[in-house]
């Protein structure tokens, strides 16, 4: 070493880095604690045994102390995201990617980086409009857009407004692939029912001669068809492909004219009180549903839809495909579709099937009496019980010579409990034991309390045979809410 001063100070992004990392050796770290601490907590309720009730509250005091440096890194963080903040506002507006930026402190220093370097990429690598404004408004989204709106682009003043839940990628990211999972289910159980209204239209619409009517009913079969065709909710899989979608909105109106938006004959669009909506017998609906469901609610959606899967690399249908390239070309733009196919539909239907089976696949195990539990908890939302794979999953990891016990009486083990116990450790938990002549069946049920979120279901955490001493502890230390007679 030379001298001790010749090392380079560190850039705010190279601490910024440091501090990330930082944070998720940490929460990994926790997580793994966390985890460790119920294992033994079960064990003890198994056993009862009180060496293991010591083991799972050892972690505690490392669990404190890393839950300390969290707070601090979150701290932290804010002081980053001021800078970027600074930083981004003004090479946003030198570089004119907009004439106004404003952004917020309440966004992360990647949902910062993901807003310029694709606006970056846009504008000033590939030529295409630069916007009027750019600006961090949740309250003007909470206004102007529904419930489910998380940017909006304003076609007057040119400005693309970003909401709250675009503030946090990885926090949108899980939403989008949790709301279209959802999308996904919904669909599914419309589909026997759309399948049969189709197939009636069918039989009807030959038959009819009045030819009004006939264009009636070949509309209303369009749009039942568009639900049918339609795979996911939206294009925009994470925060990038959101801004993506209010972009395109912004190419489409610069390649707009006063009194036409462009493409609005090949959308099959028609133009009614002043707005666009679809035309004819609500054809452009069918095939822009082979975009996405949000496609179908108008032309203007179907142009920004198309246009985020086509930036995306995605195929899309040939007429949607040259209206987007068309526009891109108007507005004096240059965009190369990246070569690669990424995502094709077929993938994003298997992927968010595959997920639906190993994820969130549940088994139905009846109904729970819950008169004696509400006694004590007070109003339960619902008396059906699932069980999740996830849950299935570990029994038969933790505890594999009790799974044929639980696929056996399982069900009858929480509609007829002998015993309910209560849990005094968790939260809205009872232990429902099951008697059987050789032993006594153990299930730990998660009740759905009225302050809890209104989709959830009574649900079975684990299960495991216990033994009558054992039981008798369980009794002893919890209290009984419940014996049959
Ligand atoms: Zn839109």
């Amino acid at each position: 070493m030379r001298n001790g001063s010749a090392e380079p100070e560190k850039t705010w992004r190279e601490k910024y880095n440091e501090t990330v990392e930082k944070e998720a050796v940490l929460k990994n770290r926790l997580d793994q604690l966390n985890q460790e601490s119920r294992k033994w907590e079960e064990k003890y309720f198994e056993t009862m045994e009180e060496e293991y009730a010591q083991k799972s509250l050892s972690n505690d005091p490392e669990i404190e102390d890393i839950t300390k440096k969290l707070d601090k890194i979150q701290e932290g963080k804010k002081t980053y995201v001021k800078i970027r903040l600074t930083e981004a506002e003004k090479s946003m507006a030198e570089a004119g990617i907009a004439e106004t930026v404003k952004l917020s402190e309440k966004m992360t220093v990647e949902a910062i980086d993901i807003l310029e370097n694709f606006l970056q990429e846009m504008v000033v690598d590939n030529g295409l409009p630069s916007l009027k404004g750019v600006r961090y408004d949740p309250s003007f989204i909470n206004l102007y857009g529904g419930k489910d709106t998380v940017a909006l682009y304003n076609w007057g003043d040119e400005t693309m407004y970003i909401g709250e839940m675009l503030s946090d990628p990885d926090a949108y990211k899980q939403h989008r692939l949790l709301a279209e999972r959802s999308y996904k289910k919904q669909r599914n159980e419309y589909e026997p029912t759309w399948r049969s209204t189709i197939d009636s239209l069918e039989k009807e619409i030959p038959e009819e001669d009045d030819s009004g009517r006939k264009k009636y009913l070949i509309k209303n079969r369009n749009d039942v068809l568009s639900g049918l065709i339609s795979q996911r909710r939206l294009v925009a899989e994470d925060a990038k492909d959101a801004i993506i979608h209010e972009y395109g909105h912004h190419v489409h109106n610069k390649a707009s004219s006063e009194s036409n938006i462009f493409g609005s004959k090949e959308l099959k669009s028609r133009k009614f009180a002043g707005s666009y909506e679809w035309g004819g017998v609500h054809e452009g609906k069918v095939t822009a549903a082979q975009v996405s469901d949000y496609a179908t609610e108008s032309p203007l959606e179907a142009f920004a839809e198309s246009f985020t899967a086509y930036v995306k690399g995605e195929d899309i249908p040939e007429s949607l495909k040259s209206v987007v390239e068309g526009a891109i070309e108007k507005t004096g733009g240059k965009l190369k579709q990246p070569v690669v196919k990424v995502p094709d539909s077929g993938i994003i239907k298997s992927k968010i099937a595959n997920e639906e089976i190993s994820v969130t696949k549940i088994q139905n195990l009846g109904k729970i009496n819950t008169k004696v539990l509400e006694k004590e908890f007070g109003k339960i939302q619902t008396d059906d019980i699932i069980v999740t794979n996830e849950r299935i999953d570990h029994i038969k990891e933790r505890h594999p010579e009790d799974y044929d016990l639980f696929e056996k009486y399982g069900r009858e083990s929480v509609s007829d409990p002998d015993l309910i116990i209560k849990d005094i450790k968790n939260k809205g938990t009872v232990f429902m034991i099951k008697k059987l002549p050789e032993t006594n069946l153990n299930v730990v049920v998660r009740v759905v309390l009225e302050t809890d979120d209104s989709k959830l279901k009574n649900s079975v955490m684990t299960f495991y045979r216990i033994r009558e001493r054992n039981l008798k502890k369980l009794i002893e230390k919890n209290g009984m809410l419940y014996k049959k007679e």
